[in-house]
């Protein structure tokens, strides 16, 4: 968050896909809502193994000024929960609740190894291992840059 590299969205199709992405330790997802068109940007923090902090992006919106009448929005992240192995904690405050509640369907969807129906899923062509953009291709549809890549595959043994 605060990047102001734009990176283009590539739609996740399937649950592995998706929960690769998310479980890379710094992935950056869209959620966008079929029948409302409401959409939540979410960011998967890993801290320790099998272990991620869910933050939810939203926007501040600084009062206009007669110098700036129309100022630019502020993008801040929140932290609204965690993820122990495979359940979700959400935090136990009465914020962003509409981000909790897309967050929990998405995420029990995936537990189930079903891609949430009545909504799609974005990332951001950026690296789920390292959060830096990424341009080529084959890279974006894989969500991993090539030299997290090679050091996946290095680790893995391939
Ligand atoms: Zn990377």
């Amino acid at each position: 968050m605060g990047s102001n590299i734009i990176t283009v969205p590539v739609r996740l199709e399937t649950y592995k896909d998706t929960l690769l992405y998310i479980l890379g330790g710094k992935a950056k997802i869209t959620v966008i809502s079929n029948k409302t068109n409401h959409s939540f940007d979410f960011k998967l923090w890993k801290i320790a193994n099998l272990h991620y902090k869910v933050y939810v992006k939203y926007a501040i919106y600084p009062k206009p000024t007669k110098k700036n009448p129309n100022p630019v929005p502020k993008f801040r992240g929140k932290c609204i929960g965690y993820i122990k192995g495979t359940k979700w904690f959400p935090r136990p405050d009465d914020t962003f609740q509409k981000a909790k509640v897309a967050w929990r369907w998405v995420w029990y969807a995936l537990m189930r190894h079903t891609m949430p129906h009545k909504c799609c899923i974005y990332h951001h062509s950026t690296c789920r291992k390292c959060g830096l953009p990424i341009k080529a291709m084959k890279s974006m549809v894989a969500g991993i840059g090539p030299c997290c890549s090679a050091a996946e595959r290095a680790k893995e043994g391939k």
